[in-house]
This record gives structure tokens, sequence and C-alpha cells, in this order.
């Protein structure tokens, strides 16, 4: 079976420092994937090279077994790529309606307005406040706003940066319910978190990244029972 995503040894560099230097891992479609590791291991610069907003030095990026590594940012998104950033990277001053309006400006059919309410379905909060502006909100609604705002797009895959980052409990457990939410409604998800421990609990696969590499992968399941992944990322000796 092609995988849907495939990277393949993947190198990145910025100038002289090489943040990715031999990551490997495959996203087979509908699954849920996790790469996890310490601060600064280089997942948020593999999801910013697989966006195509950096190169990569060496190494391959396939989607669906084609390569995708040369391609513009907009092209990967219009074929089916979307992605999550890291700090939600919302625009503050205008509205709920807008910034998802903006998730789907690649889109060229006429589903938008449907795919806005099933938006709203997901999060309630954000369809009773569509007019008002992102700023205002919350962390953990900025987070719905900002996995709505990608999920316009209609992504066959959907990266997500530390979608838990600065969420209370109660706020994370909801953000994990709905990423399976949107597992069983179709999407396949490639998931970056510290939180290491929900987002295995929650995955198909997972995948360790240290100093730039893969180092340790397994099933989710698999990883969490892993000693020396509970010794370095679970906070046990
Ligand atoms: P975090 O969870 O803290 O974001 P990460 O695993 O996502 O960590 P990256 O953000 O990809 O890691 O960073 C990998 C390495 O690249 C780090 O050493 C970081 O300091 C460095 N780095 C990241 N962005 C840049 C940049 N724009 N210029 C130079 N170095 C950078």
């Amino acid at each position: 079976m092609t995988a849907l995503l495939e990277v393949q040894n993947l190198s990145v560099a910025y100038g002289a420092i090489e943040a990715v230097r031999d990551v490997s891992f495959a996203v087979g479609e509908g699954q849920i994937v996790s790469l996890i590791g310490s601060n600064g291991a280089g997942k948020t610069t593999t999801l910013r090279t697989i966006s195509g907003l950096l190169r990569p030095k060496s190494g391959t990026i396939l989607l669906e077994g084609k390569p995708i590594a040369d391609l513009a940012a907009h092209t990967i998104l219009e074929r089916g790529v979307a992605h999550c950033p890291e700090g939600r990277r919302l625009f503050g001053r205008m509205t709920v309606e807008e910034n998802l309006q903006l998730g789907a400006y690649v889109r060229k059919d006429s589903g938008v307005a449907a795919d806005m309410q099933r938006v709203y379905d997901l999060f309630p909060v954000l369809g009773q406040r569509r007019t008002l502006k992102a700023g205002l909100f919350s962390g953990g609604e900025q987070q719905m706003l900002a996995i709505g705002r990608a999920m316009m797009s209609r992504p066959r895959l959907l990266m997500l940066d530390e979608p838990s980052m600065g969420l209370s409990p109660i706020m994370t457990q909801r953000i994990f319910d709905t990423i399976k939410e949107l597992q069983a409604a179709g999407t396949t998800i490639l998931l970056v978190e510290q939180n290491a421990l929900a987002a295995l609990a929650l995955s198909d696969r997972g995948y360790v990244v240290d100093l730039g590499r893969t180092t340790l992968e397994g099933p989710g399941h698999e990883l969490l029972a892993d000693e020396r992944v509970r010794a370095a990322y679970l906070g046990e000796d």
C-alpha cells in the first residue's frame, strides 16, 4: 500500500544550522500519526518543509507516491495538505467567519458555506461568535478556530503543530477528542505534540524525533509502553 505521505531521509538546514538531519516516517490514509520529541528536535521544521514553506537540503517527500518538495506552498495546499501552525497564527482583527473564509481560498467549488456550517457544528462556540474578532478569544477558542480554518481547505492530510500548547487540561482533552472526530470523518492527521502521553494514546503510529533524527517508531500504544519513551518524554525514571 502506498502511504498518503512518505518522508524519506529528510534533512533541512537554516544556513549552517542543521535542524532536521535524517527524518523518515510514513502516514497511511486514515491514520493519526504523531511526531514527539523535545523542544528544538526539528518537528516544526519538518512540518514547514512538508507544507512547502522551507526547502529540504536532501531527502524526499512523497504525497501519494509523487514528490512534492519542489512545489509551491499553495500548490501543496491544493493537493490536499493543510497546516495548522504552532501558535495558531490567526488574523486577530478579522472575525471568525473571515478567518474561516481565508482557509477556503484555494477552493473553487461551491461547498464552502456547508463546510463553514460543519466547523460550527464541530465547535458551536465559533458559530455563536461568528461575527466577533478572533483576537478577543481564549487560547482554546483560538485553537478551535485555527483547526476550523485548516479544515476549510477540505484537506486529505491535516498537519497540527502543538494544538494543545497553552491550553487547560479540559480544553486539551476537547481538542484531542476533536482530532479523533476528524479522523472518524475521513481526515488523515499528522500531529506534532509536546504532550507525548495524550498524543500517543490517540495515534495509530508514533515517531520519536531527537536532535533532528527519527530514533524510535511504532504503534502509539507500544511507544507509550516503551521504557525509553516513558523516561524521556513522560517524565518517568
Ligand atoms: P519546538 O517544539 O520547540 O518548536 P521543534 O522540534 O519543533 O521544537 P524546530 O522548531 O523545528 O524544533 O527547531 C529545530 C532546530 O532548528 C532548533 O535548534 C531551532 O533552534 C532551529 N531553528 C528553528 N527555526 C529556525 C530559524 N528560523 N533559524 C535558525 N534556526 C532555527
